[in-house]
């Protein structure tokens, strides 16, 4: 456990779910598959959820630590609301240890060692219906760790219209699963690897909780959900691995789940690994099309295999330029030339007319 000075008074700690006390006044924390057994004026792996007093408390709620608006497709969903802009946010802390973490300026960091602002999740929603936002994007660092907010997010996000999203690295339990997951409309997956070995050397967890989540997510939810595979040369990226990881996908979770392989860039803890080339993420995608998967992206790099095609006839149904739709030919869902259904979220169903909610204060100096 993490050792924290505490400087906040508890009335102003908003007190956390997925706990139990235990005895000496330490607090099982049981939201994600490490179980934190965390003493008295400590804090969990993740670093924002402390017990203070005995109890747990979540340093991450209402307290963003950064926050953008993005396109929908770098997140990356190609097949939810696609050439839409999605107000994003993330806290501090982590529940991974990635060696690889392109974030690791908050998701390594103390909540007193990030520069974070105070947002309710009334202000969230008020402030993506004010940019423009048909959906609100829980990112950056691991939202599983802050899920108290996630919902209360999601919540008044539905009574305003708007879409949630969950990008994720699927590791939560069950106890807290459905809590969350009930709540949210879509979600990208990160399936890091396809061995533990990888898992545990290199993410500092496990596998098979993430391929839990995964098919909960496929039996259990309405959740759109993609999957994004990581390619880091050299210790993920053997064809064989690969070939294990889209037949998993096909068998337990059907052809039309989108798979991005995206490319690595050194960072973090690894800066001793290349880029991915090109060309490992090209075979990557072949092995996914060759297992049945109809829907196999690369991304991080300029290329036509971040279009998408219709597997029925083969035409080109979106074409996009990194994170830009240059051209959406779907027809309500369907292929224009063969009329083909292709699964995903389409449209955008906010009514108009829906009322906005009000701000509480003006935050313009946010910069967005
Ligand atoms: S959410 Fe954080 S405190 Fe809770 S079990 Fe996971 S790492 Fe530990």
């Amino acid at each position: 456990m993490q050792d924290l000075k505490i400087f906040q008074k508890t009335e102003s700690l908003h007190e956390a779910r997925w706990w139990e006390p235990m005895s000496g006044g330490r607090v099982h924390c049981f939201l994600c598959p490490r179980h934190c057994h965390i003493g008295e004026g400590q804090a969990g792996f993740c670093f924002i959820r402390v017990n203070q007093g005995g109890k747990l408390y979540s340093l991450g709620y209402a307290s963003p630590a950064a926050l953008q608006i993005d396109p929908i497709e770098k997140k990356p969903l190609n097949h939810f609301l696609p050439g839409t802009r999605v107000f994003s946010l993330g806290t501090a802390g982590c529940n991974m240890g990635c060696f690889f973490c392109q974030n690791w300026n908050i998701s390594k960091s103390k909540s007193d060692q990030t520069h974070s602002t105070q947002i309710s999740p009334e202000d969230v929603v008020a402030l993506a219906i004010r940019y423009g936002c048909p959906s609100i994007a829980f990112t950056y660092n691991e939202p599983t760790i802050w899920g108290e907010y996630v919902i209360d997010i999601c919540r008044a996000a539905r009574e305003a219209g708007i879409h949630t999203v969950m990008v994720t690295n699927g590791y939560i339990t069950r106890e807290a699963f459905h809590d969350i997951y009930d709540q949210v409309d879509a979600a990208n997956v990160d399936l890091k690897g396809f061995t533990d070995e990888f898992y545990g050397r290199i993410t500092l967890t496990h596998l098979q909780p993430v391929l839990d989540t995964l098919t909960w997510l496929k039996n259990e939810t309405r959740v759109w959900f993609e999957i994004t595979n990581l390619v880091i040369p050299t210790l993920n990226d053997d064809p064989d691995e690969i070939r294990s990881l889209c037949e998993w996908i096909f068998q337990h979770l059907g052809p039309d789940v989108p798979l991005h392989f995206t490319a690595f860039h050194p960072d973090f803890k690894l800066r001793d690994k290349p880029k991915t080339p090109p060309e490992t993420l090209d075979a990557a995608r072949k092995i996914g099309l060759d297992a049945g998967l109809h829907f196999v992206y690369e991304g991080n790099i300029l290329t036509d295999a971040a279009n998408t095609f219709c597997p029925g006839c083969g035409r080109v149904l979106i074409r996009r330029g990194w994170h830009d739709v240059m051209e959406n030919h779907l027809k309500e869902g369907k292929c224009p030339s063969c009329g083909l259904a292709i699964p995903g979220v389409w449209s955008n169903t906010r009514a108009p007319g829906l009322p906005s909610p009000k701000l509480s204060q003006s935050y313009d100096d946010l910069n967005l």
